[in-house]
This record gives C-alpha cells, sequence and structure tokens, in this order.
C-alpha cells in the first residue's frame, strides 16, 4: 500500500516524540522516499521498533529489511539494492564492503558503492 501525507506525517510526529533527536522534517523527508509499505501498522511497528534501539543513530535503517518488521509484512518489503561490487551482498550493509573499510582499502562512504581500489602496483608508478 501507499501511506498517505497525513499517515507520514503521523509517524513523522510519533518517531519524533520517541526520539527527540530525529527531527520531524527529515523524517517526513524519509517516509516520503519509502512511501509503497506493507501496511501502516507493519510500518508504525518497524519505525517504534528501531526508534526505541539506542544503537541506531538515524531514521534510515527503518527501511531497511530486518527483524524489526512483522515477520507476515517481511516478504513484501521492496527488495534492497544490491551491492555494486559484491554479487549477492545488500549495499545498505554489505559485509565485503565493512571488511575492506576495516582494512583500510574503501572509504566508509562507499559501503554498498563501486569503489577503485588503487593498487599498489598503479601507486609506485
Ligand atoms: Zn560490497
Amino acid at each position: 500500500m501507499i501511506i498517505t501525507d497525513q499517515q507520514g506525517r503521523a509517524i513523522a510526529y510519533l518517531l519524533h516524540e520517541i526520539r527527540p533527536d530525529w527531527p520531524v522534517a527529515s523524517l517526513v523527508s524519509l517516509i516520503d522516499k519509502h512511501r509503497d509499505v506493507p501496511s501502516l501498522g507493519a510500518l508504525t511497528i518497524a519505525a517504534a521498533t528501531k526508534a526505541m534501539e539506542r544503537t541506531c543513530q538515524t531514521p534510515a535503517p527503518i527501511f531497511h529489511p530486518g527483524p524489526h518488521w512483522p515477520e507476515a509484512a517481511r516478504a513484501q518489503l521492496p527488495r534492497p539494492e544490491p551491492c555494486e561490487d559484491h554479487i549477492g551482498q545488500d549495499a545498505h550493509n554489505c559485509r565485503s564492503c565493512w571488511a575492506d573499510v576495516k582494512a583500510g582499502i574503501r572509504p566508509q562512504t562507499h559501503i554498498g558503492k563501486h569503489h577503485e581500489a588503487v593498487s599498489e602496483d598503479a601507486a609506485s608508478r
């Protein structure tokens, strides 16, 4: 279903009440970009669950697939974007990209995005 403006704003205000550090305006624009959801109830549960996670810094992960969505809704979530560099991995949490970041060969801004690694060969030329 596609949620309405009013429903999107209602969720934005609810989330802001739970997480005062998440501004209403950015919640509204985030929700606006992801209006196709399994149901309003499923989105409310997923959003409130993420808002209650202290380790969750920004609201963006609400729309990633995961256990914060009610089980029945998970199959209806849009498929996540694939990683541009690693087949079979999702762009938003590609494990291979994170391994590269930890190894210092990929900037953290390029998780899930194509990154041309500078080989030692090219650097010494
Ligand atoms: Zn990757």
